[in-house]
Order: structure tokens, then sequence, then C-alpha cells
């Protein structure tokens, strides 16, 4: 399927404690740079006619007012980590808005998730002010939302199956450390992907800056960003400096085209 140009709008960069993160003191932590301050990771999508937003953070509120978001068609989840999914109540202002359920697109574990931790918008009785969900499953093939066509890829986050997503040319990876070979071939060919690169030193499920970068030059893909980054990575600038003209880590409130 024909797909538009994309306005990608990096909403929150930062891992599950943001950075800084509540009560520590690092450098870091203590940066004055806007580009060390990260919310939680989260990107907007957008065409000229459709906008779609990759999960709901606990920053999520936030997220949709700094990047004046006034029109929203649906929200893709990666996967059930409390990260991605804290902020959907507020997706009742878009409701009150648009005057219709939030379409809301996930696998069988994060819709699980998302009955269990938010019962209320669930429930058979409903109180007045709850989100109204339309959801909907995401499986092993394509779909559409709008005029944005969406290929899912999964990688695995340790032992949990997460999904990226490839709109076009532009291909979202968080939350991962491997990404089975069938499902690197549907990465290939990108333009730009966007890696979780946590920190230098290993993590049990998340990818370290080396082996993202590595994962990138793997692929060939001319252009990448890194997100899901934690305090512990360091300074952006400082990082930034260190790696190849073709990566950068990416930081809030960044737009590219795609
Ligand atoms: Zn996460
Ligand atoms: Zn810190
Ligand atoms: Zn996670």
């Amino acid at each position: 399927m024909f797909t538009p140009p994309l306005k990608i709008t990096f909403l929150g960069t930062g891992t599950s404690s943001g950075v800084p993160m509540i009560a520590c003191d690092c450098g870091t932590c203590c940066s004055t740079d806007e580009k060390d301050k990260r919310l939680r990771s989260s990107i907007l999508v957008e065409s000229d006619t459709t906008s779609i937003v990759v999960d709901t953070t606990p920053d999520f509120r936030t997220q949709m007012l700094r990047a004046k978001v006034k029109k929203l068609d649906a929200v893709i989840y990666t996967h059930p980590h409390k990260d991605h999914l804290a902020g959907l109540d507020d997706v009742k202002a878009f409701n009150y808005f648009q005057q219709q359920p939030m379409k809301v697109y996930a696998n069988d574990i994060t819709q699980e998730a998302l009955k269990r931790e938010f019962g209320y918008v669930f429930s058979e009785k409903k109180y007045p002010g709850i989100p109204d969900i339309q959801l909907h499953k995401i499986e092993d093939t394509p779909f559409v939302i709008g005029d944005i066509s969406i290929v899912p890829i999964q990688v695995w986050h340790l032992h949990m199956p997460v999904l990226a997503f490839r709109f076009g040319a532009f291909t979202y990876v968080t939350d991962a450390n491997r990404i089975e070979q069938k499902e690197k071939d549907k990465i290939k060919g990108s333009d730009v992907v966007v890696v979780n690169a946590l920190r230098k030193e290993k993590h049990l499920s998340h990818f370290t800056l080396d082996e993202a970068i590595n994962l990138v030059d793997e692929l060939s893909i001319p252009k990448a960003y890194f997100t899901h980054i934690s305090h512990q990575l360091g300074l952006h600038k400082t990082i930034n400096e260190e790696l190849p003209g073709h990566i950068q880590l990416a930081y809030d409130t960044l737009v590219i085209i795609s």
C-alpha cells in the first residue's frame, strides 16, 4: 500500500523512570540541557489526515499538551509494561472532543493487561467520565489506520514478545534485546530506524548502546535514532558526539519526516 509522507514526533525518549529520575543527583539528572530531560518513550505518527500514537506512557497527558495534539485517531501498543500503558485514562479528552470511542490496537498479552489494569474502562457497569475504548487485535499481518499502513514486527524483550512497527520506510523498535532473522528481514530496506539503547552496560532486556549500533549496521539502515534512554547512559551531548554520523540519540520534541 502507498504510504503518504509521515511526520514523526518523539513524545518521549526516556526509560521507565524517565530522566531526570526521582531523587537522583547524578550528572545527567542534574543537567540543564533540555535534551537530557526525557519523558517516557512514545512517538506520534502523522499523515495529513491520520494521527496515531505508539503507547500511552505515564506522561501521556503532558506529551499531548506539549505536542499540541488536537486530534488522535488511534493508539497502538508495543507491550504491556507500565511505562507504555499507564497514561491510557487521558484518552478521555479525545473522546470528549471527537465524540467517538478511541481505537486501540494491541496484541493478546497487552489486551489482557489493559483489561486487568484498567478494569473500570472495560467494566459492565461504567461510571461517567471514563475513557471510551474500541479494542482491535493486532495479528501477525499488516493493518491500516486511516491512510497509514502498519507492519507489526515481533521482537524480544528478554522473554516477552514486543511489537515493533514499520510505517512505510520508517521503523520503530522500543524495548527489545533480541530480534529473530525473519523479523529483521521486515526492518531491512527502511530509510530510518528507531532502536532502544538503554545504557552502555549490559542489560537483561534492552539493547546496550553498542548492541543498538551493531543492529543498525547489520541491517544497513542509513539513518538511526536511539530511544528509551537511561540516565546511566550519560549526557546527550557527550554520547551523541561519540556516535557515528548516521546514528544519533533521539530527544524529546525531535521531529523527523519520513
Ligand atoms: Zn519501556
Ligand atoms: Zn540520575
Ligand atoms: Zn518494557
